[in-house]
C-alpha cells in the first residue's frame, strides 16, 4: 500500500515533467493543443511500449483512452471499465478525469478551446472518422485543427523504446487450412468484382490473417505490425522493418509479395494516383487516405476486406480450436481441481492464483502465452468487470466468497477464453440465485436456432432475459468475436445491445458471456466461446445454431436445480457429459475422479 502511493507519487511528478515539456515544444511549434490517443497507427486493443504515449504523459496505464493536452490546462477520457484506476494513476492537478463516453474528446473541444487556437493532431494516430470529429469540435469554438508532419510528443520523449521487432515466422497450413496465396487469389477477385485496383490493409490481424503470418510486436496477440497493399493482379505490397524477416519468413511469402521497408510505404501510396482504392475509413490512419488523396487516388470508403473472411474459420481452423480448447480444458480442469483443495486456506490469493493457473497452461502443446491478461477477482474485486488484480488490490480468496476466473490461451491452433464463478465455501441463496439466473441466459444462447441474416444485437437479448426478469441486467457486451491464433477480441461480429448489422455466419467464432456484478459484494461471469454452424434439422429456413467450444466444469455448487426448466438442466448435463468424455483422457486418475464429481447429472 504504502510502496503504491509512493510510486504513484513518484509518476505524478514524472507526468508533471511530461507535460511541461510537451507544452514547451507545442509552443515552439505555434501549437496550444495536442491529442494523444492510447491507440497506435494500427488502432489495436494492445499496443507496443513504443506507442504507450497516453501513459507517459499522464501515468495512465489502462487499454483505452485519449488525453487532451492544452496550454493552461488538460483533460484525461476514460470509459467507464477505468474510471477508478484512472483516478488512481493520473495527477488530477495534471488532468481533469472526464467520462470518455458520455463526454468525448470532441465535444469537450468545442468548449474548451479558446477561439483562434491551434489543435495539433498526429495523423497517424487517427482515423479519418477521428479528424472529422475533431474538425468540427474546433469549427464550433472558432479553432484550427492542424496535422502535425512529426509528432511533439515523440520530440520530447527522451527515452521512448524503440519500436518492436520480433520475428514474423510462417502461420502453417495446417493451422491455416487455406493457402496464402489462395486467399490472396480469392481477395483479387472481390477487388475486381467491385470495380476496385487496389485495397489498404492497416489492420495487423488482417495482413497477418491474408500472409498466414504470425508475430510478437504487441502483448497478448501474435501481430507482425505492418502495413500492405493489396492489388487487384493478387500481388501485396508489404511494408515493415525488414530485420523482422527471415530467409525463411521471405520464402514462405513468394514473388507476389514484394517486401519492403516503411518508408517506401509512402511513395507506394502516391503511385495509386488515378486508382481506385479501398480503405476503411473508421480504422485506417488518415496519414494514408490524406496521401492518396494528394496523389489523385479516388478512394472508396468501405469496411478492410479481409475481416469478413478473417472471422469465418474453414473447418481446419475449427478443427484447431476444438483441439486448443481440449488441450486449454484439461488445463483448466486440473487448475479447478487444485482450487477446491486450495482456495479459503488463508494464503491463497487473486494472483498466486492466476500464477497458479499460468502454470498448468504452460506446458499445453502448442501454447504460446496468454491471450489477454487474466482476471483473478475476488469477493467485491469481482464486481469489476474488467477488474486487474496488483499488489495493492490483492485479495485472498475467502470463505463464504464468489471466487471469478476469466483467462484465456494462444495456441498455434486457436485462441482460447474462458470465464468461471466458483463458491470459495458455502454460498448465500442471492448468489447461488443470480449466478442460476446468469447460467439460465448463458444456456438461452448457447441454445440458440436463428435463421440466416439474423445478427448479434437480434439474440443479445436471450442471455439477458432471465436477469430482466428479476430487474437485474449487466453493463457490458454478452459476445465478442474471437480470432484464430490471433486477437481474442475481433470483430466484424459481436453479441451486444449496441446495433449491429453484421449477420452471424457459419464459422464464426463468439463468446457467450452474460454476467451480473454487485457494487461492493461480487461479480458472476460465466463465458464459453461458441461457433456458428448450420442447424442440421428440418425447418423451412436456412437455420443456424451454435456449437460451444469451451470445455469446462460450471460450478454446481451455484446452480438452484429449481430455477432451471428441464430443458436447461437437460443442456447443462450434456454439456457436462462431454466435458467429462472428451478430457478425462487426458487427467490423472485424481484429476479424473474430481471432474466426475464435478460433472454429476443433476
Ligand atoms: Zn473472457
Ligand atoms: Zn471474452
Amino acid at each position: 500500500m504504502q510502496q503504491a502511493k509512493a510510486k504513484a507519487r513518484a509518476d505524478e511528478s514524472a507526468a508533471a515533467r511530461h507535460v511541461a515539456l510537451l507544452r514547451a515544444e507545442l509552443a515552439r511549434r505555434g501549437l496550444d493543443g495536442f491529442v494523444v490517443p492510447h491507440g497506435d497507427e494500427h488502432q489495436g486493443e494492445y499496443v507496443p511500449p513504443s506507442a504507450l504515449r497516453l501513459t507517459w504523459i499522464s501515468g495512465f496505464t489502462g487499454s483505452a483512452g485519449v488525453a487532451v493536452v492544452l496550454a493552461e490546462r488538460a483533460a484525461l477520457f476514460v470509459d467507464g471499465r477505468y474510471t477508478l484506476q484512472a483516478a488512481a494513476e493520473a495527477d488530477d492537478a495534471l488532468f481533469e478525469q472526464v467520462h470518455l463516453v458520455e463526454q468525448p474528446p470532441h465535444q469537450w473541444l468545442a468548449t474548451a478551446l479558446p477561439a483562434g487556437a491551434r489543435l495539433g493532431y498526429d495523423p497517424w494516430l487517427h482515423t479519418p472518422n477521428g479528424v472529422e470529429q475533431l474538425r468540427q469540435a474546433c469549427a464550433k469554438a472558432g479553432a484550427q485543427l492542424v496535422p502535425c508532419d512529426s509528432n511533439p510528443l515523440d520530440a520530447v520523449w527522451a527515452d521512448r523504446p524503440a519500436p518492436p521487432r520480433a520475428p514474423v515466422i510462417a502461420h502453417h497450413a495446417d493451422f491455416a487450412g487455406c493457402s496464402a496465396e489462395r486467399k490472396r487469389t480469392d481477395l483479387a477477385q472481390s477487388l475486381t468484382a467491385e470495380k476496385l485496383d487496389a485495397a489498404i490493409l492497416s489492420a495487423p490481424e488482417s495482413i497477418a490473417w491474408l500472409l498466414n503470418l504470425r508475430g510478437g510486436d504487441v502483448p497478448f496477440t501474435p501481430l507482425p505490425l505492418s502495413f500492405a497493399i493489396v492489388n487487384r493482379d493478387a500481388t501485396v505490397d508489404l511494408f515493415m522493418d525488414d530485420r523482422k524477416l527471415s530467409s525463411e519468413t521471405r520464402k514462405h511469402l513468394g514473388n507476389a509479395v514484394r517486401a519492403a521497408a516503411p518508408a517506401a510505404f509512402g511513395p507506394a501510396l502516391d503511385a495509386l494516383g488515378g486508382k481506385s482504392v479501398r480503405l476503411d475509413p473508421a480504422t485506417t490512419p488518415s496519414w494514408i487516405a490524406d496521401r492518396l488523396t494528394k496523389a489523385g487516388a479516388q478512394i472508396a470508403p468501405g469496411a478492410d476486406p479481409c475481416a469478413l473472411p478473417r472471422a469465418c474459420k474453414n473447418s481446419v481452423e475449427l478443427d484447431g480450436m476444438r483441439r486448443a480448447h481440449r488441450r486449454d480444458g484439461a488445463a483448466l480442469v486440473r487448475f479447478l481441481a487444485w482450487l477446491s483443495g486450495a482456495a479459503g486456506d488463508g494464503k491463497t490469493t487473486e494472483l498466486s492464483v492466476a500464477e497458479t493457473l499460468e502454470g498448468y497452461r504452460k506446458n499445453g502443446e502448442h501454447y504460446r502465452g496468454p491471450s489477454f491478461p487474466t482476471i483473478s477477482a475476488a469477493g467485491p474485486n469481482a464486481a469489476l468487470p474488467h477488474y486487474h488484480a496488483s499488489e495493492h488490490s490483492n485479495r485472498p480468496l475467502d470463505k463464504g466468497q464468489l471466487y471469478l476466473v476469466d483467462s484465456g490461451g494462444q495456441y498455434l491452433d486457436g485462441t482460447t477464453d474462458v470465464t468461471r464463478t466458483i463458491a470459495v465455501g458455502p454460498a448465500g441463496p442471492e448468489e447461488r440465485r443470480r449466478f442460476t439466473l446468469v447460467l439460465k441466459g448463458h444456456i438461452a444462447l448457447a441454445r440458440a436456432r436463428f435463421p440466416q441474416g439474423t445478427t448479434g444485437s437480434q439474440l443479445d437479448s436471450l442471455a439477458r432475459q432471465p436477469l430482466w426478469t428479476e430487474g437485474l441486467d449487466y453493463d457490458h457486451g454478452t459476445g465478442h468475436g474471437v480470432g484464430s491464433y490471433l486477437g481474442v477480441h475481433e470483430g466484424p461480429q459481436r453479441i451486444s445491445k449496441l446495433p449491429s448489422v453484421q449477420p452471424l455466419l457459419p464459422g464464426m467464432v463468439l463468446s457467450d458471456e452474460p454476467g451480473y456484478y454487485k457494487t461492493g459484494a461480487y461479480g458472476i461471469r460465466i463465458e464459453n466461446l461458441l461457433a456458428v454452424r448450420p442447424w442440421p434439422g428440418p425447418g423451412e429456413r436456412e437455420t443456424l445454431e451454435f456449437e460451444t467450444l469451451t470445455l469446462a466444469p460450471i460450478d454446481l455448487a451455484l446452480v438452484e436445480r429449481d430455477l432451471l426448466t428441464d430443458a436447461e438442466a437437460d443442456w447443462l448435463n450434456a454439456y457436462h457429459a462431454r466435458v467429462r468424455g472428451d478430457l478425462t483422457p487426458l487427467l490423472d486418475a485424481g484429476t479424473a475422479h474430481w471432474l466426475a464429481e464435478a460433472t454429476r447429472a443433476i
